[in-house]
């Protein structure tokens, strides 16, 4: 996005208020808003204590303005947004209906940005909804959708990624690169969360200080978000949390948030609207018709937005390559509830993920029926605990719990150990406990284990590894091949047919999945009857523009992985990679020597290895020694140039190596001047 562009923008972002507004009051409240809507789509003012016409006419004000007058205004805004969005400040007061308005600031957008000023060259179609992807899609991971109309830009999600630990030695995390948000920042009029997944909310620490915009969540989201940036007291971020059906207005965007079934509490599903038409973003979703919590996913909604024409859709596609319905999460209560019956004498273990609050729901209300004590190991576990009970999203009696180091004063039939692993990673408790080296707890034949879990695609063999360490000691082991004791959060085929059928939309772009469930999931979109040039398959860094008219790529922008390792975060290049790599694979080794100004050796070689893996490493050094003496004395015209002469060891030496052990380790060359 550039100047021009801003010039040329016609569209006013006149909103300085941001507004939500609960509608679940009563069921005419609903039917009223709804109809609003269709009418006046930029008009979501209900009732929450502005002039119904505020927004309309502050447009047609604006529309009069002289161009003159704007540009000159823009020029100032510029300057304005700078200095203004730092004193962005969020004030929240609930008014009588239950409804929250929110006041992001008082910043004047109008005079900020060139309104109504027409360009002469118009580059990019100025009625069309860009929508743009810095993470999420030709993947399962880091979820970041940027929606960019106007002047305006908003975020759906700041997600990151674990990495493989082949593929990326050393790194922690992988964040999208927000250098397009960072230019365009004085834009950014706020980001909306659709859950506390990882995926979609664990780069909010690295972008967020540099972005300094509003986030809208869940209670939980925004809970567990808080608790995250915790760990960074730098960061001060406002953190709004809302309730299905809320609206909230971000510019030109009103963003109204409902309720979607999903393996954490408070999912969300997101109607977007702005000039250029009606967007759904499903989130990540399933459909449940026997929820926890009666938290269903709110598909009269749906069909409302349906009937309403949906000029978007963007669905997430994790599980479209499985046939039929995903399983309820009652079923899975169930099993489980058979399995703590027949298993009463045994030690019970559960390995789940951290963030099903319901799937903890359960165990901790089956352990007050069986009369278990209950412990957590893993620290995700307690957190997650903690911050869902503070807010109400689980419910427990705090008796229930005890020390871990109290477990062995109990007898088995008295515990229940929750416990993270479920993926098999090598420092969970309980990996370590099937490996017998977890000092706390020692496994026995009595102690029934059950992955309440199933592996994420690309953890299978250390899950494998977890489960037969765990039969050589002699558990007892339920997994999800064995019992319904897990379900997907995620909605398999009929599920997802069943939204584009109440959805209809004109417009579709398969997300949250790799390449290929993009793909079977626009095979199922035209199965049912959407057309082909109207779905499009976005790849990570596509600008994609759409309008009721018709979807297309017109530009990429930055995009990629940026990484955080336990030193920092930031561009951690493809060359501090592969020098991990190598060390890990092929060792190091240092040359150390000294020479005199004529090029002649005065002491050393010295040379340190590490890692080499070879029998001899003794003799290989020896050699090498004598290797680089023979290198340096073989050149007729002493070399007295340092850098040259460091290059030539380290390249030579190199190759030496790799002629006597095939490996490659790393280099190092230090000459001094003596
Ligand atoms: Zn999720
Ligand atoms: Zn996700």
């Amino acid at each position: 996005m550039n100047e021009n562009l801003q010039k040329e923008q016609a569209i006013s972002s006149t909103s300085s208020q941001t507004l939500i507004v609960n509608q679940q009051q009563n069921g005419n409240n609903i039917a009223s808003a709804s109809t609003n809507v269709a009418q006046k789509p930029r008009m979501h003012s209900y009732n929450a204590g502005l002039p119904k016409n505020f927004v309309k006419q502050t447009l047609n004000k604006n529309a009069q303005k002289n161009a003159t007058e704007q540009k000159n205004a823009q020029k100032k805004s510029n300057q304005n947004v700078a200095s203004k969005s730092s004193n962005l400040k969020i004030n929240t007061q609930k008014n009588t209906q239950n409804s929250v308005i929110v006041d992001v600031n008082n910043r004047n957008l109008n005079q900020m940005i060139g309104i109504g000023a027409k360009g002469k060259k118009q580059r990019q179609n100025n009625k069309a909804l860009r929508v743009m992807f810095l993470g999420g899609v030709g993947e399962i991971g880091k979820n970041m959708m940027v929606l960019e109309y106007g002047n305006d830009i908003i975020i759906v999600d700041c997600g990151a990624t674990f990495p493989y630990a082949e593929d990326m030695p050393g790194i922690d995390l992988v964040v999208p690169d927000i250098t397009y948000l960072i230019q365009n920042k004085n834009r950014i009029r706020g980001m909306v969360i659709t859950h506390g997944h990882e995926d979609h909310i664990g780069a909010i620490p690295y972008v967020i200080g540099d972005l300094n915009v509003p986030i809208y969540g869940s209670k939980l989201a925004v809970a567990l978000i808080q608790n995250k940036l915790k760990e960074f007291p730098k960061i001060k971020a406002k953190l709004v949390s809302v309730k299905p059906r809320d609206i909230v207005k971000l510019g030109v965007f009103s963003i109204e948030f409902i309720n979607v079934c999903h393996s954490i509490a408070g999912s969300f599903a997101m109607a977007i609207t702005c000039p250029a038409g009606l967007m759904v973003h499903t989130g990540d979703f399933k459909i449940d018709y026997t929820p926890l919590n009666n938290n269903y996913t709110d598909l009269t909604r749906f069909a409302e937005l349906g009937k309403q024409g949906v000029m978007l859709l963007t669905s997430e596609s994790t599980n479209v390559e499985r046939e039929g319905n995903s399983i309820s999460e009652k079923a899975v209560g169930k099993t489980l509830d058979d399995l703590f019956a027949k298993y009463k004498d045994n030690r019970i273990f559960v390995a789940t993920f951290a963030s099903n609050v319901y799937r903890l729901q359960e165990l901790l209300d089956l352990a007050e029926k069986y009369g278990r004590k209950v412990t957590f190991t893993g620290r995700s576990m307690v957190n997650v605990t903690e911050t869902a009970y503070k807010i109400g999203e689980l419910k427990f009696n705090r008796n229930l719990f005890i020390d871990i180091d109290k477990v062995n004063y109990y007898k088995d039939s008295e515990l229940l150990i929750v416990t993270t692993g479920s993926q098999g990673e090598p420092m969970s408790a309980l990996t370590r406990m099937a490996s017998g080296e977890f000092q706390k707890i020692k496994l026995d034949n009595n102690d029934c284990i059950i992955f309440s879990s199933s592996p994420i695609p690309g953890n299978e063999k250390s899950v494998n590894n977890v489960i037969n360490n765990l039969y050589k000691i002699g558990c007892t082991i339920i997994y999800d091949q064995l019992a319904e004791v897990h379900a997907s959060g995620h909605a398999y085929r009929e599920e997802l047919k069943l939204i584009h059928y109440l959805l209809k939309p004109k417009h579709f772009m398969p997300v949250h999945g790799e390449y290929r469930h993009q793909k079977l999931h626009k095979d199922l979109a035209i199965s049912m009857g959407e057309e082909d040039r109207n779905i499009l398959l976005p790849q990570i860094g596509d600008v994609i523009e759409v309008h009721s008219k018709g979807i297309k790529k017109v530009a990429t922008i930055p995009s990629g992985n940026r990484l955080v390792d336990g030193l920092g975060y930031g561009e951690l290049e493809s060359v501090v990679l592969r020098d991990r790599k190598q060390l890990s694979e092929d060792g190091i080794a240092v040359v150390i020597m000294s020479m005199n100004k004529t090029g002649e050796i005065t002491s050393g070689p010295e040379i340190i290895s590490r890692g080499l893996v070879y029998d001899g490493e003794d003799t290989l050094v020896k050699e090498a020694k004598q290797f680089i003496i023979d290198t340096i004395n073989a050149n007729p015209e002493r070399q007295t140039d340092y850098a040259i002469i460091k290059n030539d060891i380290r390249r030579s030496l190199s190759n030496f190596f790799f002629r006597k052990t095939k490996r490659r380790p790393m280099v190092l060359a230090f000459v001094f001047e003596n």
